[in-house]
């Protein structure tokens, strides 16, 4: 049984034993957080995704737009997967998520890292028609929203991290990867999520104080009802930002701005530039007061990093 066999059968809830895999896929799963005792591997996971639970709790206008929705024990990525999709036919209403994703990513090649059935992996595919100008505020019109569902489950300290992190209490719990599949007008893009649910890399191990997960600050969450209340308000969301575009959505994320006031670096650019935040601009790009100054951050090419935690 290989990697992909073995995942297939734990999404189903079911349980293998050592002697069925090979050392190396054995080994690989418990990369993913499966569990050895005495001989068996199991998940220990208390819900799976389900496609039916999810659509079940989609709203009236998210289900007709909706073309199809796949829920996949393993993929490589599901953004990966709708990007793939996009060369030869429209990903508008094409709504991926996995139990896992073997090559998750994040921003500039970056990883993203998360165990088997216990965090939240989605990509929606969405036309907007808008100017490619302006798709660059999408990012940060998501990463509102996704904060805002937060917000719904009654998480407190809900920051945002420019451009695309977002945070509880000043750790990472989630990121946001939105991929441009075709520029033209309406353009196509891929809207990734990943949200730690019940694991985030090293907080078991570690105590990594850059990440945390949700049930670090609420009893339980259900994945399947935090996947369905995501896609509800991304979708409203696009639908927003094709009319008005990212003004409605600038308010919302300032008050959430966990860089505004803060001593910044802004990594990427040669030589890197120091300052202190100072919010973002119409167009979503990020301000920093320098000596001399203010310097602007456009989306997707460079970092900030906070200098006084
Ligand atoms: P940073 O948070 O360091 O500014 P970034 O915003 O440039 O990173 P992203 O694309 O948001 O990069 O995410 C990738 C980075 O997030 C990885 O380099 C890793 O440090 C971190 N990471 C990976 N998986 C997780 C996770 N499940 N939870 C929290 N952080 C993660």
């Amino acid at each position: 049984m290989d990697l992909e066999e073995a995942f297939e059968t734990l999404a189903q809830g079911k349980q293998l034993t050592a002697m069925d895999l090979d050392r190396s896929v054995r080994t690989q799963l418990t990369e993913y957080g499966i569990q050895v005792r005495e001989g068996v591997l199991s998940s220990q996971s208390s819900e799976f995704l389900d496609a039916s639970v999810i659509a079940a709790q989609l709203h009236e206008s998210t289900r007709t737009w909706l073309k199809r929705l796949d829920v996949l024990s393993c993929t490589q990525s599901t953004n990966t997967d709708l990007l793939d999709l996009s060369r030869d036919s429209d990903i508008d209403g094409r709504i991926r998520t996995a139990e896992v994703q073997t090559s998750g990513r994040g921003r500039r090649g970056r990883q993203w890292i998360s165990p088997f059935a216990k965090n939240v992996a989605l990509s929606v595919g969405i036309a907007v028609d808008r100017s490619t100008a302006e798709i660059g505020g999408v990012s940060l019109a998501i990463g509102l929203v996704v904060a805002q569902v937060l917000d719904d489950l009654q998480i407190e300290d809900v920051g945002l991290k420019w451009p695309n992190d977002i945070l509880i209490d000043k750790r990472k719990v989630g990121g946001i990867l939105i991929e441009l599949a075709d520029a033209q007008r309406p353009a196509s893009l891929v809207v990734g999520v990943g949200i730690n649910v019940h694991d985030a890399p090293g907080v078991q191990v570690t105590g990594n104080y850059r990440a945390t997960r949700i049930v670090d600050h609420l009893a339980s969450c259900s994945r399947n009802s935090l996947v369905a209340h995501l896609i509800n308000k991304i979708y409203d969301a696009i639908r927003r930002f094709e009319d008005f575009g990212f003004d409605p959505f600038k308010e919302g994320w300032e008050r959430r701005d966990v860089l505004r006031g803060k001593s910044v670096v802004l990594t990427g650019s040669e030589p890197p530039i120091s300052g202190i935040g100072a919010g973002i601009d119409d167009e979503g790009a990020y301000l920093i007061k320098t000596a001399t100054g203010v310097e602007r951050a456009i989306g997707g090419e460079l970092s900030l990093r906070i200098t006084d935690r």
